[in-house]
């Protein structure tokens, strides 16, 4: 019997739809999602690549990163993602990509991106944090704080994003949607058309959104 068998099937499923969308290249990116009853969580693994992974390939790690199950070490991205599951009880699902346009759009001097679209109000404000090394304690603690009590995601500069839900489902929606307002403002500037939604409308769409999530 394979140990936490669903937790595993349902991170190796996202990371090959984040392949097949485009949103990941090579072995970059990663993604856990944690248990609803215990602290365990099931992690993608460290530098294997995704085309051709098994249940067993996904690794099983606790919420401080010891690694206790899998094929292959966990993600070395690993504090990212147990930082943001420790400090949010309400999120069980992490992803972490490189995608193109979320990554141009984390550079230059802006600290934030606005949504452009009524459905990407869900994820705002999407936060810039600084460059850090990657994989290290004080880039997992500056996206930590970054997404705080109630973000959904966040831009690293010089690096990628990451996104969070309350399931798998919702974290990938995140990093979908965080992806189309990059790639909307970005072209949008390039036209010097850029507009983003007043505040009064992302406002009024985001209780919209919760009152429909709350049904
Ligand atoms: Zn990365």
């Amino acid at each position: 019997m394979i140990k936490y068998e669903n937790l595993r099937k349902q991170v190796l499923d996202a990371i090959l739809e984040a392949v097949e969308q485009g949103l990941i290249t090579g072995t970059s990116g990663n993604i856990a999602l944690r248990d609803d009853n215990e602290d365990i969580v099931a992690i993608t693994p460290s530098g294997i690549p995704y085309k051709g992974m098994t249940v067993e390939d996904i690794a099983i790690i606790d919420l401080h990163g010891k690694w206790l199950d899998g094929n292959y070490k966990p993600s070395s991205e690993w504090p990212m993602h147990t930082a943001v599951l420790r400090a949010r009880p309400d999120i069980k699902a992490t992803v972490h990509t490189h995608a193109m346009f979320a990554t141009i759009m984390a550079m230059g001097d802006h600290t934030e991106l606005r949504p452009i679209t009524p459905p990407q109000c869900e994820f705002t404000p999407v936060r810039i944090v600084p460059f850090t090394m990657p994989g290290s304690d004080e880039v997992a603690e500056k996206v930590a704080k970054a997404i705080g009590e109630d973000g959904r995601a966040v831009l690293i500069k010089n690096h990628g994003m990451f996104c969070c839900g309350k399931n798998m489902k919702a974290a990938m929606a995140a990093t979908e949607y965080t992806e189309e307002m990059a790639v909307t403002t970005f072209y949008s500037k390039l036209l010097g058309t850029y507009e983003p939604m007043p505040e009064e409308a992302e406002k009024a769409m985001k209780a919209l959104i919760a009152a429909d999530q709350a049904v």
